[in-house]
């Protein structure tokens, strides 16, 4: 009797501890995996993964964008210091957020005439257009869209006795932020926090991704001095840039200064199509006076 007692004490004490051990293995279970799963859509580990998919063209950019990290580490260091006066942004969007520049994403699915790059709306990091040469044999590129207008403005330009040089036309967005970190590196070596010289380099170097140049929209022509306005060639483009779908950007006047936030450059035309162009032209206004963005 004793025996069966016991061993009835001990099936019940066993079956008992198998239950509590299921227990334990399927809520720990469900545990781990919900937490395997919480942790699935890490933010950090998604913007990481899909930076490495879009800087895929070449090895020598994905090269650069790791040192052009690295340098900026004393600037999450400046904006630790300065937290608690300076309001809150997300630095991962706003790279530069630290001196006040924290552009809108501008929309590049509209029409081309329409894209709209300027210190308030950006281009996305990974804008890369498709490009072609401006001129034959020039190895000055701009978006294949626009290409055949300027060769097209440079055959006519050429029949008239000018010749359109093309200076500058697309530059990536990885080589405008190493203009302007050198900038600033320039800048801080002369004694300048690194806020003070942000914004001291935004005054020469367009801010990443907020230049004409980095949508491959815009051509620098022959010169990239203000007195280009005085030659011939300057003359040519007044004429008849709109009819070849170019408007000069960066107008004298100073009302037009303040809209587009740019000095006088004589030299750069933007590509907005010929009826935008030739709209444009007739009205005296900016492009963002022209797209209600002023
Ligand atoms: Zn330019």
């Amino acid at each position: 009797m004793n025996k069966k007692m016991t061993s009835k004490v001990i099936r019940t004490i066993v079956i008992q501890a198998v239950l509590v051990i299921v227990t334990i293995t399927v809520v720990g279970g469900a545990v781990i995996t919900h937490q395997k799963y919480k942790s699935t859509p890490d933010p950090d580990s998604t913007t990481s993964s899909v930076q490495d998919s879009t800087s895929q063209s070449t090895e020598v950019t994905d090269t650069q964008s790791t040192s052009s990290s690295t340098s900026q580490q004393p600037t999450q260091s400046d904006e630790e210091e300065a937290s608690s006066t300076e309001p809150t942004y997300d630095s991962n969007k706003y790279p530069y957020g630290y001196a006040g520049f924290m552009p809108e994403i501008t929309d590049t699915s509209v029409d081309i005439s329409k894209i709209l790059v300027n210190g308030k709306y950006s281009l996305p990091e990974n804008y890369k257009p498709t490009l072609a040469e401006a001129v034959k044999g020039s190895g000055v590129m701009l978006d294949y869209r626009v290409a055949p207008y300027y060769q097209a403005m440079y055959d006519a330009a050429k029949a008239d006795g000018i010749t359109l040089t093309p200076v500058s036309g697309y530059r990536s967005y990885q080589r405008q932020t190493n203009n302007f970190e050198n900038r600033i590196k320039e800048n801080m070596n002369a004694g300048l926090d690194r806020k003070e010289a942000t914004i001291k380099a935004a005054t020469v170097i367009m801010v990443p991704g907020s230049s004409e140049h980095n949508a491959g929209l815009a051509m620098d022509i022959c010169s990239l001095s203000e007195s280009f306005e005085n030659t011939k060639e300057f003359e040519w483009l007044n004429e008849n840039a709109a009819n070849y779908g170019f408007i000069l950007r960066y107008p004298k006047d100073a009302e037009s200064r303040e809209i587009t936030g740019v000095v006088y450059e004589p030299w750069h035309y933007r590509y907005v199509g010929i009826e935008t162009a030739k709209d444009i032209k007739a009205k005296g206004v900016t492009l963002e006076e022209y797209l209600g963005k002023a």
